[in-house]
C-alpha cells in the first residue's frame, strides 16, 4: 500500500499546509519519506463536523453491528502485512518482534471490545418499575442505561506506535462505547498510523457507518491538539505521553465553556519493594527479574521499575551489585525519537550530578544514533525523602535504589510516593505482617499492585486497572487498559416515565437485546 502523506478526514485523504513532519529512523538518523504536512485548525474544524454529524447514528448501532466494525478494523490491520511492522520498526526502532507482539495485542483488544459490545454489560441497564400504590408516595417508572459521551479526541503514544496509536486503546475503548473518534497522530511514527488509519477507514466504509466516525490528523501539539481539545464538539480526550503535555490538555480541557474529561496517563516510576525476607532467601534471582524487566525494550515503557525500595544492609548491597553486574552487560538499545534519547539523558546526568546519589552500574554504551545506556543509582531515604526531584520519571531504562534504615523508614519513603501506575512487593511468607502494614497506603498510592512478578507487561483483560493517581494519570478512577477502559467514555442517563414507544431498546420490558440488568434492586441475567 502507498503512504501517501496525507491526513484522513472521514472518508478523504487531505494533505495539510503546515510545517512538515518527517518521521526519523533512530536508529541510523535517517528522515523517512513521505513528508507530512501539518494540518491546521481548517482541518481540526472539518474532522470535528464530520464526528459530531456522525455521533447521533454511531451511538446508535446495534450491539452487533457495532461489534462487527471492531472486528473488522482488525481484520483490515491483519490484512496490511508485514508493510506496517516494517514501518513501524524504521520509525521507531523497535524490534520486528516486538512490532508484531504489538499488532497481535492491538487486534486482540480491538475484538476483546467487539465481545465487550455485544454483551452489552457497559448499558448497566437499571429499570424501577412505577410503584403507584407506594405510601406515602408513589414512585414513577424509572430506567437507567449508558450513552456514549460524544466525539473523542485520541493522541497518540510514541512507545506503543500500535497498541497506544491510532487503533490503540483509547481509540478502541472510545469506538465500542459509541463515540466517533479524532486522532492526532504521534509525529514520530506518521506512516505507521496512516498505514493503520486508512485500515479503520476501509472498516467504516465496509460497514456503512458514517465517514465521521474517524479522522486522522497530523501537525504540531501545540496548535492542532490543543485546537482538538478546545473544540466545541469534542467531549473526552485520551492521552499517553508526558506530564507537560498531559497536563497542558488538562488546562486546555477545563479552561473551555464546557469543561470535558482528559484521560492522560502520564508518568509513573513504578516502585518495588524488596521485603527483607525476599530479599535474604533470593536476592540474586530477584536482582536478574529486575534488570531483565529493567532494561526490555530500553526502558520505554510506562511501566518501567524507576525506583526500589529496601532496608539497607549485606542483602541489599548483595542485590545492588548482582542488579549491577545485570546492567553492566546489557547492551544499549536504541530509543524511539531524538528527543526522548535527550530527555533520558538529561534524567541520567541529573541523578548522576546529585551530591546524595551513588551510581552503581552503568550498560554498555551503543553505536546507533540513540541509544539507552541502562543505569542504577543509589541514595538514602532521607534523601529521597527531602528532595521531590528524585520521584521525577526517567524514562528509560534507569532506576534509583532507595536505601531505608528500617521498616518504618520504607513506610515513610511509601507514604511519600507520588501516584503509580504499579507498586511491586517482592515478598516471602515471612514478609507477610510488613506487606499487611503496606498495603493501605501502597493502595492509595497505585492502580495495581503485584506480588512477586514485575510490572513491565500490562494484561490485556477485564480486571487490569492501567490507572492511578496524579501523576500516573490525570483520572484515578479509571483505567486505559482492558475493557473496562470502556467506561471514561460513557455517562449515564436516566429515563422517567418515559412511554414505552419512546424507550430505548436496551430498557423495554421484553428486553429485546437480552442484556443483563437490575430490576428493582435485582440482577437479571
Ligand atoms: P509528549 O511530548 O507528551 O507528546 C505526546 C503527544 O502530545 C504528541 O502528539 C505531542 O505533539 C502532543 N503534545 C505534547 N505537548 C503538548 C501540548 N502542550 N499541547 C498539546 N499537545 C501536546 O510525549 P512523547 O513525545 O511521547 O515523549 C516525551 C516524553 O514523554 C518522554 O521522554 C517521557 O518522559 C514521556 N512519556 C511517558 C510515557 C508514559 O507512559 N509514562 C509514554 C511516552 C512518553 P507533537 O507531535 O507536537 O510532539
Amino acid at each position: 500500500m502507498t503512504i501517501s502523506g496525507n491526513m484522513l478526514i472521514g472518508q478523504q485523504a487531505v494533505s495539510g499546509q503546515q510545517a512538515e513532519i518527517h518521521a526519523v529512523n533512530p536508529a541510523t538518523g535517517e528522515t523517512l519519506s513521505p513528508a507530512y504536512a501539518g494540518g491546521s485548525k481548517a482541518e481540526v474544524e472539518k474532522a470535528c463536523a464530520l464526528a459530531e454529524a456522525a455521533f447521533d447514528a454511531y451511538r446508535e448501532t446495534s450491539l452487533e453491528d457495532r461489534a462487527t466494525f471492531l472486528e473488522s478494523i482488525a481484520s483490515e490491520i491483519e490484512a496490511i502485512g508485514d508493510q506496517l511492522t516494517e514501518r513501524g520498526v524504521a520509525e521507531t526502532g523497535l524490534p520486528e518482534a516486538r512490532l508484531q507482539g504489538e499488532r497481535g495485542r492491538t487486534c486482540g483488544q480491538l475484538r476483546l471490545f467487539a465481545s465487550v459490545v455485544r454483551a452489552g454489560e457497559w448499558l448497566d441497564v437499571r429499570v424501577d418499575p412505577a410503584l403507584p400504590e407506594r405510601e406515602p408516595m408513589p414512585r414513577v417508572d424509572l430506567r437507567q442505561r449508558h450513552i456514549a459521551l460524544g466525539p473523542v479526541a485520541v493522541f497518540g503514544a510514541s512507545n506503543f506506535p500500535l497498541a497506544f496509536s491510532v487503533a490503540g486503546g483509547d481509540t478502541a475503548s472510545a469506538l465500542a462505547a459509541g463515540c466517533p473518534v479524532v486522532v492526532k497522530g504521534h509525529s514520530a511514527h506518521p506512516g505507521t498510523s496512516e498505514l493503520v488509519g486508512r485500515a479503520i477507514q476501509r472498516a467504516v466504509k465496509a460497514c456503512g457507518l458514517p465517514e465521521g466516525t474517524f479522522s486522522l490528523l497530523f501537525g504540531s501539539g501545540r496548535e492542532i491538539g490543543q485546537a482538538l481539545v478546545a473544540d466545541p464538539r469534542i467531549q473526552a480526550v485520551g492521552f499517553t505521553g508526558s506530564r507537560s503535555g498531559g497536563t497542558a490538555l488538562m488546562a486546555t480541557a477545563q479552561a473551555r465553556p464546557q469543561p470535558i474529561p482528559v484521560y492522560a496517563e502520564m508518568s509513573s516510576i513504578n516502585p518495588v519493594f524488596l521485603l527483607p525476607e525476599a530479599l535474604k532467601a533470593r536476592g540474586d534471582k530477584i536482582a536478574e527479574g529486575f534488570a531483565a524487566s529493567l532494561s526490555m525494550g530500553a526502558g520505554q515503557f510506562c511501566t518501567n521499575p524507576g525506583l526500589v525500595i529496601a532496608i539497607e544492609g549485606p542483602e541489599l548491597d548483595a542485590f545492588v551489585a548482582a542488579a549491577g553486574e545485570a546492567v553492566k552487560g546489557s547492551a544499549a538499545q536504541t530509543m524511539l525519537t531524538p528527543g526522548i534519547h535527550d530527555a533520558y539523558e538529561q534524567g541520567v546526568n541529573r541523578l548522576a550530578g546529585h551530591a546524595k546519589v551513588t551510581e552503581a552500574a552503568r550498560g554498555q554504551a551503543g553505536e546507533t544514533a540513540h541509544p539507552a545506556q541502562a543505569g542504577l543509582f543509589v541514595t538514602q531515604a532521607e534523601a529521597f525523602l527531602n528532595d521531590p526531584a528524585l520521584q521525577e520519571e526517567v524514562f528509560g531504562s534507569t532506576s534509583l535504589v532507595i536505601a531505608c534504615a528500617d521498616v518504618q523508614e520504607v513506610r515513610r519513603v511509601a507514604a511519600e510516593l507520588e501516584g503509580q501506575l504499579t507498586i511491586t512487593l517482592q515478598m516471602d511468607d515471612g514478609d507477610l505482617d510488613t506487606a499487611r502494614q503496606l498495603l493501605p497506603t501502597l493502595e492509595r498510592k497505585a492502580g495495581r499492585i503485584l506480588a512477586n512478578g514485575w510490572p513491565t507487561g500490562v494484561e490485556v483483560c477485564h480486571a487490569m486497572v492501567h490507572g492511578g493517581p496524579y501523576p500516573a494519570t490525570s483520572d484515578s478512577r479509571t483505567t486505559s487498559v482492558g475493557s473496562a477502559a470502556i467506561f471514561r467514555f460513557l455517562r449515564p442517563v436516566c429515563y422517567q416515565a418515559l412511554p414505552t414507544g419512546l424507550l430505548p431498546e436496551a430498557l423495554k420490558d421484553a428486553n429485546p437485546l437480552g442484556v443483563s440488568r437490575l430490576v428493582d434492586g435485582k440482577r437479571e441475567v
